[in-house]
């Protein structure tokens, strides 16, 4: 297995160590930062495959770190933080993270989180679902992460992007919460059902219709086009 590329940020030197310690364990590469900006500016230097993302760092939230990594980068993150309150996951999640995990937590449910992501970002299987997706007048583009309707471009949130691209590879059919949760989060946590619930009604919002999107009662939503 080829070495994966951790880029850690994190203040803690305590937890910083210990991390550290397991990744090298397992032969892996360790960067460590310990302010948001020292992360992000190594961050646009490198190739990283995860970054591990504290929230409470001394010069900014870890949650803007999160918020400009995005605007630049595909790679995964994981947020670790003592921070478990739903609002900062809720945030975390919507501006791009892709886990988030609560301190305390074991080193092998860290590395295995880090697997996870690695393996759904497609460094290691290629997405087969790279065309493009049409719905009628909607159209969902995989590579360029763009969704349009008709022609006027929906400016979405990375999640919103990827609960549209579920829905519309599969149109008509029914997909259930939990499958949806765990394709686009891979994870289930408290209270995820109603992170999907806000992420379903700012997509029927942004696409114009409601009628885009069915609640299915007491399994999930569809998508189709509105007749
Ligand atoms: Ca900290």
């Amino acid at each position: 297995m080829r070495v994966m590329k951790i880029l850690l940020i994190e203040d803690d030197g305590a937890i910083a160590g210990a991390i550290i310690d397991s990744l090298e364990a397992v032969q892996w590469d360790v960067t460590h930062e310990r302010t948001g900006q020292g992360g992000l500016a190594r961050l646009g230097q490198g190739a990283f495959d995860v970054v591990l993302l504290d929230l409470g760092l001394p010069d900014m939230d870890g949650i803007e770190v999160a918020r400009h990594a995005r605007t630049s980068q595909e790679v995964p993150i994981i947020v670790i933080s003592a921070r478990g309150e739903e609002t900062d996951r809720v945030l975390a999640l919507e501006l791009g993270a892709d886990d988030y995990l609560v301190k305390p937590f074991g080193m092998r449910e860290l590395l295995a989180r880090i697997r996870a992501v690695h393996r759904r970002s497609g460094h290691s299987s290629p997405r087969p679902e790279s065309e493009i997706v049409e719905v009628g007048p909607l159209t969902v583009d995989p590579r360029g992460r763009r969704a349009q309707v008709g022609d006027s471009e929906l400016t979405l949130t990375p999640k919103e992007f990827d609960v549209l691209l579920y829905l519309a590879s599969d149109p008509g059919a029914v997909h259930r919460r939990e499958t949806i949760l765990a394709d686009v989060w891979d994870m289930n946590w408290y209270g995820s059902t109603k992170t999907l619930d806000a992420h379903i009604a700012a997509l029927r919002k942004k696409m114009g219709n409601p009628d885009w999107i069915e609640s299915v009662r007491g399994v999930g939503f569809r998508l189709q086009e509105p007749q």
